[in-house]
């Protein structure tokens, strides 16, 4: 074995699988919480899935529980057992591991057959006949030391904004069309009683090919924050992904 051999052997793995994902069903931005569940269940159903995630690693948010202290919180636990995570019951809520959930959301995701690329970043959205298309991507090195390098496309018959705070592809959308959103995208102030439902109720499609699901929810309808609490995160990737079904009719 030579050293090429192993730079060789990633090389077109790696390449064979972003040609495979150049085209899509769905692409979702985001592998926090709410983007890695909607790929999940989409997978789960057949649906061709590729996510797209900036940073080194999956999982967004959870990582650090509130304030670095890594446990999650729930009000209920289905997809929580439906995924294998342990919880435990400490008065009306669910705790469970962050660095658990991250995982066993990350490989269940990958296990059902969604495609993962991290270290991608979304710049922007590929806009053609008033329908969101795609999303145009560039190594997140890139934008990170801001060089002048262009990007490539990503495409799909939907796109999934599951970018978390400030809701970056809808802000995409506002900043040549800002009469679709006239408000400024920003969550509301804490309230957690409203929150959790209030996100997965407004989980939808906000422009014709463009959804959005998790905290970007909060963003794009200035819904209250809710802090470290996860389950309204993963009832709104999992109702995106009924949407998205219905609407290719898999
Ligand atoms: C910095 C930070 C701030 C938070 N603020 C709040 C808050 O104000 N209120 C609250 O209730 N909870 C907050 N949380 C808590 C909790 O983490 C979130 O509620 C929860 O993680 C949101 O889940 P999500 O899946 O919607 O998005 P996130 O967990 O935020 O995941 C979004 C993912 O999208 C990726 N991403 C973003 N833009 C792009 C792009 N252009 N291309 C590719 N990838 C992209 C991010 O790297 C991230 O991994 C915060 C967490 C963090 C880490």
């Amino acid at each position: 074995m030579k050293e090429t051999d192993i730079s060789r052997t990633i090389l077109e793995e790696y390449n064979r699988r972003l040609l495979e994902h150049l085209e899509n069903d769905v692409v979702i931005v985001g592998a926090g919480p709410a983007g890695l569940a909607a790929a999940y269940y989409l997978s789960k159903s057949g649906i061709k899935t590729t996510v797209i995630e900036k940073k080194l690693s999956i999982g967004g948010g959870i990582w650090g529980g509130a304030a670095g202290y890594n446990v999650v919180t729930f009000e209920d636990k289905d997809i929580l057992d439906e995924i294998g995570v342990t919880t435990k019951k400490e008065g009306d809520l669910y705790t469970a591991d962050a660095i658990e959930f991250a995982t066993a959301l990350g490989y269940k995701a990958k296990k059902a057959g969604a495609e993962i690329f991290n270290l991608i970043e979304a710049e922007d959205i590929v806009l053609k006949e008033e329908t969101v298309k795609g999303v145009v991507v560039n190594s997140a090195s890139v934008r990170m030391l801001g060089l002048h390098v262009d990007p490539f496309c990503i495409c799909s018959r939907c796109v999934i904004d599951a970018t978390g705070h400030p809701a970056e592809l809808v802000g995409m959308l506002k900043a040549r069309k800002p009469e679709l959103f006239p408000k400024e995208l920003q969550e509301y102030f804490m309230n957690v009683e409203t929150s959790e439902a209030g996100v997965v109720e407004k989980t939808g499609e906000v422009y014709p090919g463009l959804y959005v699901a998790g905290m970007s929810v909060c963003d794009v309808y200035n819904l209250p924050r809710m802090g470290p609490i996860f389950g309204g995160m993963l009832k709104s990737g999992k109702k995106v992904a009924e949407l998205i079904k219905n609407k290719l009719k898999i």
